[in-house]
């Protein structure tokens, strides 16, 4: 898949039917990651973001468990993609530091570090980026997933890309069918 000529920025959906499917989608994605790129996971609680995030950690070959970093904001690992490449791992939750998140009015975003978690040198795994995209931390380039209910056991994921993260878009469509 490539951009297209005017600018649309290219998506795909795929529907998953297990919450095991979406951690395997996540898994395709975490083998094509680098160093540099951002993965914006937008949806409600249950969506299924942590879900398919672990199947990223486990892409990059992370073992043992990849807890929820809603409490700690952002969770730090050693990866290694498919190509055999390290990639430093970054995998956040900003819901405490969104307005109305429960969190510490709003929370401190600053303090979080996203400009080095979006500097090129980590692959950042984002829950909750709404607010911190808002607060004007907007990555150079990103794939964008968006996640929704679809049923008990269903889940919808749309991907976008924004700027080179094209080629992760590429890394899933090769494999969608297998899903
Ligand atoms: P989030 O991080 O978006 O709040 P989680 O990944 O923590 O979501 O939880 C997703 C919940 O939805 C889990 O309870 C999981 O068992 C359930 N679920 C049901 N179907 C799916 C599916 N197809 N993919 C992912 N999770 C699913
Ligand atoms: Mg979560």
């Amino acid at each position: 898949m490539r951009p297209v000529a005017d600018g649309t920025t290219p998506a795909i959906t795929v529907r998953t039917l297990a919450p095991a499917e979406t951690v395997r989608l996540g898994e395709r994605l975490g083998h094509a990651l680098r160093a540099g790129d951002v993965v914006l996971l937008r949806g409600d609680l249950g969506a299924g973001k942590t879900h398919f995030a672990r199947g990223i950690a486990a892409g990059l070959g992370i073992a043992g468990p990849v807890p929820s970093p809603t409490f700690t904001l952002a969770n730090e690992y050693h990866g290694t993609n498919a190509a055999g490449e390290a990639v430093p791992l970054a995998h956040l939750d900003l819901y405490r530091l969104m307005d109305g998140g429960g969190g510490e009015s709003g929370g401190d975003l600053d303090s979080v570090g996203l400009p080095d978690y979006f500097g090129g040198e980590w692959a950042a795994v984002v829950e909750w980026p709404e607010g911190a995209m808002l607060a004007g931390f907007v990555p150079p380039s990103y794939l964008d997933v968006a996640l929704a209910d679809a049923g008990e056991t269903e889940r919808q994921l749309t991907f976008t890309a924004h700027g080179v993260a094209v080629r992760l878009l590429d890394a899933l469509t090769g494999e969608v069918g297998e899903v």
